[in-house]
Parts: structure tokens; C-alpha cells; sequence
């Protein structure tokens, strides 16, 4: 079972007092990206409050070169061996920010002493390392990469109670989960009046769509997210849903929560970002404007509130809210993460990169947006579970699942350009 970690998460810290009166030293991991830009937003509005140590990203150059010159990080790294040179020859001589390139670049600015926080907004599988340092090393962890969790939940949250890392959730919804959650930290969920958390979903583009239409729906017809604006592949999986069971994932393994205590309810306005239900029938609910520049501020500043650039909600404007079930016969991606969760182990992280893999194939136009689940299934079918004991054993489970969804897809392509079930 995934979800029976105890997690203290934010409240384990002992740095309050730190946060509220010093200047917090931060990493920013994936700064170049649709999260490290909101990121970089929020933290320019403050600057006596935050040193940027440094800035990490795979291979965009430009955006990151204006960064270096805007933010002066100690370190700049760029996964990218190219992009890393590329960057060395144009950053000017005088700008003090030394280029680092590859993992070894990325641990080094994870756990440098100097630094306080780590944000860590790498998309997909490929976060997992450095947000896993990042705890190991004690650090206050933003965590915006849920596939990290999604495939190592439960390396990830022991390693933030035995360091005494503090993890601050990023994603709306959790963030939101988190600021309605009791304050007292002692105990489990339910042990604390939780009776149940409800997880927010919009819909994505395609809420309302048949199957017939969503089969041939094109990678721009799926990042068009009526409320969010986002990097494209959490864009395709909202559209598929698979965010919200990566989401569905992630509230287990964040806020200790056995998965039937978890329920996902389309909320079209994304105005509720998610709410706490309790057994004396209360539900508390966190509302604002659909900008991650909110939970983004939430998770720089607390326990503090810091001025984030988002506009005030305006109820009467909204109008009104809107609630329905998801419909999984139309999502099966949603059934397929909650089927990973209970075979638990490795499930999760095969999930994960079957969905990474078919998503990457959808947004080249390899297949369509209604064989990404047939991807998942099939290779949740065929890769054997273990328990996810180590970083070796969830990385050896994600190359795995990357290579039958792979075969699977070639197979595909030399078949025509269907998805056969074989
Ligand atoms: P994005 O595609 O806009 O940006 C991804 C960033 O990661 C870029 O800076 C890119 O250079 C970097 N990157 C990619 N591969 C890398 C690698 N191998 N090593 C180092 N850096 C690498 O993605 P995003 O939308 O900002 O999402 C980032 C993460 O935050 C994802 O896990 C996503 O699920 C999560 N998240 C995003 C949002 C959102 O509103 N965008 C909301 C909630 C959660
Ligand atoms: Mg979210």
C-alpha cells in the first residue's frame, strides 16, 4: 500500500523562525519553464527576501541567458551539454554567474550549504533525482514536480521525515489541500478530523467532448486549457486527465491519505482549488484566481503571505460554481492511476513513464490523443510490480516501462497507425 508514510509536511520544520526573518537562499530547478518563470515573478517582487543561488533548466538558452542577467544566480546549469557551452560564450564576462552543465551541476546546487529552499519545477521523471537530493539534504523542498512523487512517493517522503527536509506542496491543488488542513500536525488525517479531501478537477478542453471527437483532437486542441496556462505536457495530461491521477497520486502520498479518503469532483471555473472535508461536516475550501503565482508565493513565503501579482478574486464576476463526477469511461487515464495506486509498489512509477512516453508521442503526432491510455495499459500489463525500495529499483521500473511502451508504439507505427491491443 502506498499511502501508509507519516507525513509532516511544512509543519516538520524547525525553520520558522528562519523563514520569517532572514533572506531564504533558493535554487530554482526548471527556471525556464511555465513554474521557474512564475517562480522568478513572484521572487523579483521581493527582493529582500529571497538571494537567487541558482537557476537550472534543460537547454533554452535565451530565456535562461535573460534570467542570469535579471536574477545574477551564483550558478547557472543547463542539463544540455551544448546549451551549456552556448550559454558560457554569451553570458558576459563580468555577470558572476558560473555555468554548470549535466546531473552533477544540478545535485551541487540541490544541497550547496548556502541554500535554504529548492524549487524543484524539472517536468516529468527527470526531477525525480535532484528533488530526491533535495530532501536528503535537508532542504525546504517546493515541490511542483509530482511525477517525482507519483514515481517515488515513498522514497521521497521518507527522506523528507528522516532529514527533517521540509515539503511545501506546489501544485494548486495540494497547496490548497495544505492550507486547509488543521493546523496541529500530530497524528494522521482522520486522527485530526479529516474525514475526506476533495480534489478539484476543471475538466480540461475535452470535458466536454465525445470519445469520437477527442480521437482525433490535435496536440494544440489539447494544450489549450480554457483556465490554466501551463507547459505542454502537464497541458495534455490534464486534457487526459492523467494529471488529476498523478494528482489523486500525489494527495495520498503528501497528506497520508489511504486512496478511498481521496475524491476527485470536476469543478469547470478552477476557482475552488481543493477542499478539506471533516467529520463534524464542515469542508473548508481555498478559492482565488487560477494563477500558480498564488501557491507559488504560499510555499516562498510560509508561514508568511507574500504579494503575488494575482489578480483578487471577484465572486460576483464568477457567478457561479459548478460541480460534477468525472467520467472515466471517457478518462480512463484517471481509473488507470487509481488502479496503479492500489497495485502500489513500482505500479505508480510505470504509470507514470508509460504516460510520459505516450504523451511525447501524442505531442509529435505519432498517435492520437485516445491511444495515450491504451499505452499505459498495456504497459502496466506487462512490466512486473516490485516494491519500490530504492532509486534504483523505481529508475530500473521507469526504463522498463519506457522500453515495452516504446516497442509498443513502434509496433504501432509499422502496423499502420493504430493501437492494437495485442
Ligand atoms: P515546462 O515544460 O513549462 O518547464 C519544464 C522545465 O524543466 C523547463 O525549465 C525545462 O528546461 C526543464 N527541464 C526539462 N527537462 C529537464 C531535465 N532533464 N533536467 C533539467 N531540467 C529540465 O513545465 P511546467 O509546466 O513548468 O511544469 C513543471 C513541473 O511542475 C511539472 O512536473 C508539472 O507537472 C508541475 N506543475 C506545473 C503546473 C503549471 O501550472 N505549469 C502546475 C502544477 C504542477
Ligand atoms: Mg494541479
Amino acid at each position: 500500500m502506498c499511502c501508509s508514510t507519516s507525513v509532516r509536511t511544512g509543519f516538520a520544520v524547525g525553520g520558522l523562525v528562519a523563514a520569517v526573518n532572514t533572506k531564504r537562499v533558493i535554487s530554482v530547478l526548471g527556471s525556464t519553464g511555465s513554474i521557474g518563470v512564475n517562480t522568478l515573478d513572484v521572487i523579483a517582487r521581493h527582493p529582500d527576501r529571497f538571494d537567487v543561488f541558482a537557476l537550472a533548466a534543460n537547454a533554452s538558452v535565451d530565456i535562461m541567458l535573460a534570467q542570469c542577467l535579471a536574477f545574477a544566480p551564483r550558478y547557472a546549469v543547463m542539463m544540455d551539454e551544448a546549451a551549456a557551452t552556448l550559454l558560457q560564450q554569451r553570458l558576459p564576462a563580468e555577470s558572476g554567474t558560473e555555468v554548470l552543465q549535466g546531473e552533477s551541476g544540478l545535485a551541487a546546487v540541490v544541497t550547496a550549504p548556502q541554500v535554504d529552499v529548492v524549487m524543484a519545477a524539472i517536468v516529468g521523471a527527470a526531477g525525480l533525482p535532484s528533488t530526491l537530493a533535495a530532501a536528503r539534504a535537508g532542504k525546504t523542498l517546493l515541490l511542483a514536480n509530482k511525477e517525482s512523487l507519483v514515481m517515488g512517493g515513498h522514497l521521497l517522503m521518507q527522506a523528507v521525515r528522516e532529514n527533517g527536509a521540509c515539503l511545501l506542496p506546489i501544485d494548486s491543488e495540494h497547496n490548497a489541500i495544505f492550507q486547509c488542513m488543521p493546523v496541529d500536525e500530530h497524528g494522521t488525517p482522520s486522527d485530526r478530523g479529516v474525514s475526506k479531501v476533495l480534489l478539484t478537477a476543471s475538466g480540461g478542453p475535452f470535458r466536454q467532448w465525445s470519445r469520437e471527437q477527442m480521437v482525433n483532437a490535435t496536440p494544440d486542441e489539447a494544450c489549450a486549457h480554457p483556465n490554466w496556462s501551463m507547459g505542454r505536457k502537464i497541458s495534455v495530461d490534464s486534457a487526459s486527465l492523467m494529471n488529476k491521477g498523478l494528482e489523486f497520486i500525489e494527495a495520498c502520498w503528501i497528506f497520508d491519505l489511504a486512496p478511498e479518503r481521496v475524491e476527485v469532483v470536476v469543478h469547470p471555473q478552477s476557482i475552488i482549488h481543493s477542499m478539506v472535508q471533516y467529520l463534524d461536516g464542515s469542508v473548508l475550501a481555498q478559492l482565488g484566481n487560477p494563477d500558480m503565482r498564488t501557491a507559488i508565493a504560499y510555499g516562498l513565503g510560509w508561514p508568511q503571505r507574500l504579494e503575488s501579482g494575482v489578480t483578487p478574486l471577484d465572486l460576483v464576476a464568477t457567478a457561479r460554481l459548478d460541480f460534477e463526477s468525472p467520467d472515466e469511461s471517457r478518462f480512463p487515464c484517471l481509473r488507470l492511476a487509481r488502479e496503479s495506486v492500489a497495485a502500489g509498489g513500482t505500479a505508480m512509477a510505470v504509470c507514470n513513464a508509460a504516460n510520459e512516453v505516450a504523451v511525447d508521442a501524442f505531442l509529435a503526432n505519432g498517435i492520437h490523443f485516445t491511444d495515450i491510455p491504451v499505452v499505459i495499459e498495456h504497459t502496466l500489463e506487462r512490466v512486473d510490480n516490485a516494491e519500490a525500495v530504492s532509486l534504483a529499483v523505481v529508475e530500473n521500473a521507469d526504463a522498463q516501462a519506457r522500453q515495452v511502451a516504446m516497442e509498443f508504439l513502434a509496433d504501432f507505427q509499422q502496423n499502420g497507425g493504430v493501437v492494437k491491443r495485442v
